[in-house]
């Protein structure tokens, strides 16, 4: 069997401690299992986890950029799509991330 390369409970709790109260609880959430296990949440950073991707919304028309993990491909569309339509200020961004939940002793 592999070694588990993850980091630690601890190690993700001393990150999550570093963060803002309120961002806390979007970073890392656990949730006691029978014994002495928690149930763990957080991002996918596994090398084969899918990328975070980005994508904006025109507010007035509704029309979507492409999905692309670099933001600012997404940002250029929507300066083009601005360009060709000047009444079309609102724009809203989706963030697509992977999360996992895995048991930790
Ligand atoms: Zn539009």
């Amino acid at each position: 069997m592999a070694p588990d390369r993850r980091p630690s409970l601890e190690a993700l709790l001393r990150q999550a401690n570093a963060m803002s109260d309120r961002n806390r609880r979007h970073a890392l959430g656990g949730y006691p299992l029978l014994g002495r296990s928690l149930l763990v949440s957080e991002p996918d950073r596994a090398a084969d986890a899918p990328a975070m991707t980005h994508r904006i919304r025109c507010d007035t028309c509704g029309q979507r950029s492409p999905r692309h993990v670099e933001f600012g491909r997404v940002q250029d569309w929507q300066l083009r799509h601005a360009a060709a339509n000047p009444t079309h200020h609102g724009y809203t961004e989706t963030l697509t991330r992977p999360w996992v939940v895995s048991p930790r002793p």
